[in-house]
């Protein structure tokens, strides 16, 4: 895909295995969800997918959400009501700003591990595994061009 060139078949396989790995100690559901281009802003765009793509029906209302509109150099971070009520409004800041320390020098892929290892951390914390848990969203990276 010409427009995504700048992540290999081995990062995406990467990302992936680092969502299954943060989810091995949480109930939590972890996605990321990649397009070129949005019109809407990076937050706006996220809530909308985050319904869109049914993040918003988990159990434990846990799900996590990494957007990253490519070349608008925009991304945003957003979890639901269950663990936003957990973490509170900084710890997005936060994890968005450590996210952007290695956006800023073009390390892309260590950007999106930084962004789900911090979220995985927090989930891991409020709401560790169980062994009844489900993947109840898988931890395919989506692009925008897959499905919206
Ligand atoms: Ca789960
Ligand atoms: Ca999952």
């Amino acid at each position: 895909m010409e427009t995504f060139k700048a992540l290999s078949t081995s990062e995406i396989a990467a990302m992936k295995a680092a969502i299954a790995n943060a989810e091995k100690r949480t109930s939590g559901e972890l996605r990321v969800f990649i397009e070129d281009h949005s019109e809407d802003g990076p937050l706006d765009r996220s809530a909308f997918l985050f319904k869109q793509l049914r993040m918003d029906k988990t159990k434990l209302r846990n799900g996590v959400l990494i957007y990253v509109a490519f070349r608008d150099h925009k991304f945003s971070i957003i979890g639901d009501v269950g663990i936003h009520e957990k973490v509170g409004g900084d710890f997005w800041n936060s994890t968005k700003n450590k996210m952007q320390t290695h956006f800023r020098t073009g390390e892309f892929l260590n950007a999106l591990l930084a962004g789900i290892e911090e979220a995985g951390e927090a989930l891991a914390k409020y709401f560790p595994y169980q062994v009844s848990d489900k993947d109840e969203l898988s931890n395919d990276i989506i692009f925008g061009e897959d499905k919206i």
